[in-house]
């Protein structure tokens, strides 16, 4: 089968093709395992960390690729109810241990033996791929394969980042970033919590008019102060600026949600601004979001299909990729990137 493959971890940059095209023997079912053979997979910011080596894969050459969706077309032995012809998905969980205290909790994504799509395994930047039976998500039949595929990483991640923020509805919440995932938690909450006023701090104009276009009652810069306080803050920037301002922003009780893998260092010395009576007192909470659990994967699914959600897509070729990463580092254009099969 073709594949792209990272061969070497470094920049994403015109002239440097940071994956390769290469002829590969198609992957085998093991135990428990499905074929799939992939129509569309997303490309994510989390493949920029890992091609970049902030994140590195656990072993070289690596298929990246966790927002997969495809067609089962053959089974490993004992696998049963998945048949030849099922659509599924495949996001950033590949699977767990199943028996850790973590994993018996249902806190699967905490598992010291967590592995990553991807990063871990071989993911969906090829034309087939091996998954743990499982570890695999029906897809609703209203959303095509391109739709379908970047819900399964941002959206997931993002469903996991609103269940943890513990609003009800009615609740004020606040947004610092305003990406693919803050566009998706918006649509989320406008559809459960119809009665929650949403507050978008970014730092580009274009994020906020996005952000205010897409239904924020408020957006604002990064540094602003927002002209209530909120219940619950949910953070998807890589800096340390925007944990600071936000914490300042939290009512009483308040919580804030950090939903980044990591934080750039450079940005380390905002952190001495932290004031413990301004920032942290009067019980305000703080809590970060560690990858995400089937169940996640699932009921974000089926409440995107409720509503429905239509993720703005644009497409590309799968030997396209290195175009496809190099456009999204770059933020050329809006809209999640999908490599398409066909
Ligand atoms: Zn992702
Ligand atoms: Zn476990």
């Amino acid at each position: 089968m073709k594949a792209m493959l990272l061969t070497e971890t470094g920049p994403v940059s015109e002239g440097r093709d940071s994956l390769v095209l290469r002829e590969v023997p198609d992957p085998e079912p093991r135990q428990g395992e499905v074929l799939v053979r992939v129509a569309a997979c997303g490309v994510c910011h989390t493949e920029l960390d890992e091609i970049e080596g902030r994140t590195p894969p656990r072993r070289l050459p690596m298929i990246p690729g966790h927002q997969v969706v495809g067609e089962v077309v053959a089974q490993g032995a004992g696998v049963t109810g998945m048949d030849n012809g099922t659509r599924v998905g495949v996001a950033w969980i590949f699977s767990a241990c199943g028996h850790c205290e973590h994993c018996v909790a249902g806190d699967e994504n905490l598992c010291s033996e967590f592995c990553a799509t991807g990063r871990d395994a071989n993911g969906g930047y090829a034309e087939y791929m091996t998954v743990p039976a499982a570890f695999a998500h029906e897809i609703p039949e209203c959303f095509t394969d391109a739709e379908a595929a970047p819900l399964l990483c941002a959206g997931a991640v993002g469903y996991r980042s609103l269940r943890l923020a513990g609003i009800r509805n009615g609740m004020r919440l606040g947004l610092t970033g305003f990406g693919a995932s803050g566009h998706l938690v918006m649509m989320m909450v406008r559809h459960r919590y119809p009665d929650t006023e949403v507050y978008v701090f970014a730092r580009q104009r274009e994020e906020r008019d996005f952000a205010l276009q897409s239904g924020a009652a408020w957006a604002g810069d990064t540094r602003e102060t927002a002209p209530a306080k909120l219940h619950a803050i949910i953070d998807t920037t890589p800096a340390w600026l925007p944990v600071i301002k936000a914490l300042e922003n939290l009512e009483p009780g308040g919580r804030l949600v950090v939903n980044a893998i990591r934080k750039e260092d450079t940005d380390r010395q905002q952190l001495l601004g932290l004031d413990y009576p301004r920032h942290l007192w009067m019980e305000k909470e703080v809590k970060s979001v560690a990858n995400v659990t089937r169940r996640d994967v699932r009921e974000f699914l089926d409440l995107a299909a409720g509503i429905p959600m239509r993720p703005v897509v644009e497409t590309y070729a799968l030997g396209e990729a290195n175009r496809a990463l190099i456009d999204l580092k770059m933020k050329h254009v809006r809209g999640a990137k999908v490599l398409c099969a066909r």
